[in-house]
């Protein structure tokens, strides 16, 4: 890609999220040079198209049968104040997977997940790649609304997280996008800070995990949208090996 290419391109994700203008500063201005190759562990092999084998009702389904184990789920507190089981949404064999923390206020309401403020750029973050919400699947690590948006308590992610990992085994995506500090620690395990391990690139149950921002801190925090571009960025790169 020239020079004026990955200009072009990076102006136009800046456009696409909300655009914070472009740094002057030399050193960032020079840090692609010292952008880590993605990863060559990922599998090179494209995956086939399912829609018409009986692969893709046995994904569906078992996606399905993942939703009704959870079903009206009664198994920690959460369940008393929460108005919907916010399981997840997109495609079950995307490629391409985000994971947050956990449903809000509108999210609550909808049964759907991302799709408040934050949602909103997160969905701008996924058009910028070339994708849109329907390419991708979206879920959380806690499946209803912590009261108040506290953050979820120890019983509640140990409770909530095995639907979690089932729903990636199911769908087996190429690249977890995990977002935030929250998802980043259930994920990985790791009391890392954020700012330490994003930018990595991270094996995970069979899929490469990226740790970014979370939507919501980039609301607050615009200055850090550069560095979830250069994440994404990776994320692409390794979608297309
Ligand atoms: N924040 C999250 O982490 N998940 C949502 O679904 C919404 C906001």
């Amino acid at each position: 890609m020239t020079r004026l290419e990955q200009l072009k391109e990076h102006l136009a994700f800046f456009d696409a999220i909300g655009g914070i203008g472009v740094n002057r500063d030399q050193v960032w201005r020079q840090r692609h040079r010292a952008t880590t190759p993605a990863s060559d562990g990922a599998s090179t092999a494209s995956r086939p198209p399912e829609a018409d084998t009986p692969l893709a009702a046995e994904v569906v389904e078992s996606l399905a049968h993942i939703r009704t184990d959870l079903g009206e789920c009664t198994r920690c507190k959460l369940s008393k104040a929460r108005t919907t089981v916010v399981f997840g949404a997109g495609n079950p064999k995307a490629d391409l997977m985000f994971v947050g923390e956990a449903p809000g206020r509108d999210e609550d309401r909808e049964g759907i997940p991302f799709v408040g403020r934050a949602g909103q750029l997160l969905t701008r973050i996924i058009a910028a790649i070339g994708l849109t919400r329907e390419d991708v699947y979206i879920a959380n690590v806690i499946k209803c609304r912590p009261p108040n948006n506290r953050n979820p308590e120890l019983d509640e992610i140990q409770t909530c997280e095995p639907f979690l990992f089932r729903q990636v085994d199911v769908i087996e995506p190429k690249v977890v996008v995990a977002l935030g500090a929250f998802a980043i620690r259930t994920l990985l395990h790791t009391d890392q800070a954020i700012s330490r391990v994003r930018g990595q690139i991270f094996d995970y149950r069979g899929a490469k995990l990226i740790p970014t921002f979370h939507p919501a801190f980039l609301l607050r925090s615009p200055d850090r949208k550069r560095d979830v571009w250069e994440d994404m960025k990776k994320a692409r790169a390794l979608l297309a090996e």
